[in-house]
């Protein structure tokens, strides 16, 4: 299918040597309308919009840097705005709301299309908006269809069948970081923009956040194991992560 440019005011360029290394996935949280307004001429942009009906609005150039993911961290990276590539998918909630076929089959294509233009994106490195912002976001939402681009060939899934094991909290957040999340963090608003707060201390920081073990579960859960989403890393959910980072080719996975 082939995408409508509707230009956003909100890009730049990427930095030198930056190169696109990652997919991220979203939902609107709003209709299309209203979606277009502030992607376009609002503070924030994305390069696609596929709307519910499959049809794909392209913002910003794939060569330019758009703005969606904001304060986020994947793989030790953090900021990923400057090697990634954002796709905004019209869902009030992708928790709650289905995603329609037309959708996910433009969405479906699309993901395929970036993918082969941009080798670097390895399948772990196709993630949502909640796996790189945990707690802060939960898009693009536990009924996204992560499974089924997975078997399109984007992105990685696993159903394992449950060890026994259940490993202590510690070995499950090395794990998790192994894998790509961030370990448990805090973050704070500091001149109107979020911030991490381990280095740079709290001071002049205010409506501060900490993202616990049990937040960084949810967002693993919500992309790899949807029918329990509850911060629990129970033994099903350890063994798809520890299949997951064979699968990504971590032999101590
Ligand atoms: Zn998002």
């Amino acid at each position: 299918m082939t995408p409508v440019d509707l230009p956003s005011n909100n890009h730049a360029p990427r930095p030198p040597g930056a190169r696109v290394d990652t997919l991220v996935l979203h939902h609107t949280a709003q209709p299309l309308d209203i979606s277009l307004e502030l992607l376009r001429f609002g503070a924030v942009s994305a390069h696609y919009v596929v709307d519910t009906n499959g049809d794909i609005y392209r913002l910003v150039d794939e060569a330019r840097v758009a703005w969606h993911a904001g304060l986020s961290w994947w793989r030790t990276v953090r900021g990923l705005n400057t090697t990634s590539i954002g796709i905004e998918i019209v869902n009030l909630d992708g928790n709650r709301h289905p995603y329609s076929e037309a959708q996910r089959a433009a969405v479906t294509g699309l993901s395929r299309e970036i993918v082969a233009r941009h080798p670097a994106i390895a399948p772990r490195n196709v993630v949502g908006h909640a796996d790189i912002a945990p707690r802060r976001k939960d898009d693009p939402g536990s009924l996204f269809f992560w499974r089924d681009l997975a078997a399109a060939g984007v992105g990685l899934w696993s159903e394992v069948a449950a060890a026994s094991e259940l490993p202590d909290a510690q070995i499950v957040q090395d794990l998790l970081r192994r894998f790509g999340y961030p370990p448990p963090h805090r973050y704070g608003l500091r001149d109107g923009r979020f911030v991490y707060l381990d280095a740079a201390g709290e001071a002049g920081a205010t409506d501060i956040v900490t993202v616990s073990l049990a937040d960084i579960v949810i967002a693993f859960q919500r992309h790899y194991r949807p029918d329990r989403v509850d911060g629990v890393a129970d033994a099903q959910t350890v063994a798809r992560l520890r299949d997951l980072l064979r699968q990504a080719g971590d032999a101590d996975g």
